[in-house]
């Protein structure tokens, strides 16, 4: 099946064209700077990286500039949209509604709307590139796959935050958790690897990149998660605080003299990696600091190493042991050194890494210690190919169901 996918931020679309029988991307490429100023689009296709700068004012405008960049530039992986059979958008909040993809029709499209009040930044422009592919390729099914749908499985323990019932009730305020996509696919690898069925393993995955969350996977399902009712939650990220001592908020506002929004916007922009280390959100530039004798940007790393091994404990702890420690994602698959600072005083519950198998970058490893109890293994993430699989899936049980009518 070629499935396209979809990914779309506030000004930004990314795309995929995936061939799901091969595991083959045909075609990839992103549009940056939707409807503001100087908008261009970076196509590739093989090595082929081609830039255009064109006229994009809306996600519609981009989708269609899309479209046609895929079916005209040559090399063209397909000469017709007629040739994609289905498209898959990601999507960044399904709230309660789902716990699995599912295929678009208007009651999806109405609930992805209600949970624009979640993702303000996401859920519009999804529902713009949905509508956008109605009516440039109409009647092609399409499937939201969502990032909250794989932790729809915690339980309410997890979940709930103890503040009054009401505000869960009027207001829907409880842990989501996100990047769901990317633990999936990770998990799933990591038992494959390891060649052990999903359903016997208690897997731990460290989603660590630019935004960095922690999941307790229990026979395939996610008990807990460290992001909560947004990905401001949990660890310490490049720009976002993570966990804080919620009083912390009203107290900056009134000393500093601006708004509970705006402290929740320095939380999510300029707090993280970036504020301790006074440096970089990027732990690159944190670790070449640390080497030249920058005290805070060791603070920074140190911080953002702790507060992943708590998690990494705590998740034992829901799991009842750990049979599975995956890292992907920016710095999980690229950053040995600070994997390892992450895992140091870990060998108390079975967790133990051997420093040469460590040396790895960006690619599927087995990085545990030969008499290491817990298999610690770096995955890359691949969230597109996750979606086109799911997209296959839900459009090959929705027409199962058809014929058995
Ligand atoms: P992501 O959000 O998954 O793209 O991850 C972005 C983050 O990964 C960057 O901010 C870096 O901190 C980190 N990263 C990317 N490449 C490397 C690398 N080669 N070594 C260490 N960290 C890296």
């Amino acid at each position: 099946m070629k499935v396209l996918v979809i990914n779309t931020g506030s000004s930004s679309l990314r795309y995929q064209l995936i061939d799901t029988e091969k595991d083959y991307v045909l075609a990839k490429g992103l549009c940056e700077r939707i409807g503001i100023e100087g908008p261009f689009l970076k196509h590739v296709v093989e090595e082929d990286e081609i830039l255009i700068e064109c006229e994009m004012g809306t996600h519609r405008q981009a989708l269609e500039r899309v479209l046609e960049t895929i079916i005209y530039t040559e090399p063209a992986p397909i000469k017709s949209l007629d040739e994609i059979d289905a498209i898959g958008h990601r999507i960044v909040h399904g709230g309660e509604y789902f716990t699995d993809a599912v295929l678009i029709d208007e009651t999806v499209k109405e609930h992805i709307a209600e949970c624009a009040k979640l993702a303000p930044l996401h859920n519009p422009s999804h529902l713009m590139a949905i509508e956008g592919c109605e009516e440039l390729m109409p009647g092609k099914p399409q499937v939201a796959v969502f990032d909250t749908a794989f932790h729809q499985t915690m339980p309410p323990m997890a979940y709930m935050y103890a503040i009054p019932y009401e505000y869960y009730d009027k207001h829907k305020v409880r842990k989501y958790g996100f990047h769901g996509t990317s633990h999936k696919y990770v998990a799933r690898r990591a038992a494959e690897m390891i060649g052990k069925p999903i359903e016997e393993l208690k897997i731990i995955t460290c989603h660590l990149g630019n935004g960095a969350s922690v999941t307790a996977i229990k026979n395939g399902k996610s008990i807990d998660t460290s992001m909560g009712f947004t990905p401001l939650a949990g660890l310490v990220m490049g720009s976002r605080s993570g966990n804080i001592d919620p009083a912390i908020v009203s107290y900056i506002a009134e000393n500093e003299n601006i708004t509970a929004t705006e402290v929740t916007e320095i939380l999510n922009k300029k707090s993280g990696l970036l504020a301790i280390s006074g440096i970089s959100n990027d732990i690159r530039d944190i670790e070449k600091a640390m080497d030249e004798g920058n005290e805070r940007a060791k603070r920074a790393y140190d911080t953002f190493a702790y507060r992943v091994r708590l998690y990494i404990g705590q998740y034992s702890a829901s799991l009842g042991g750990i049979d599975v420690l995956v890292f992907t994602a920016g710095i999980g698959e690229n950053s040995a050194r600070m994997r390892k600072k992450m895992v140091e005083g870990l060998e108390y519950i079975g967790i133990k890494i051997d420093d040469e198998k460590n040396q790895v970058h960006g690619v599927e490893a087995d990085i545990s210690a030969d008499d290491s109890k817990v298999k610690t293994l770096v995955i890359p993430t691949n969230e597109e190919l996750m979606i086109a699989e799911d997209t296959e899936r839900i459009v090959k049980k929705e027409l199962l169901k058809k014929q058995n009518k």
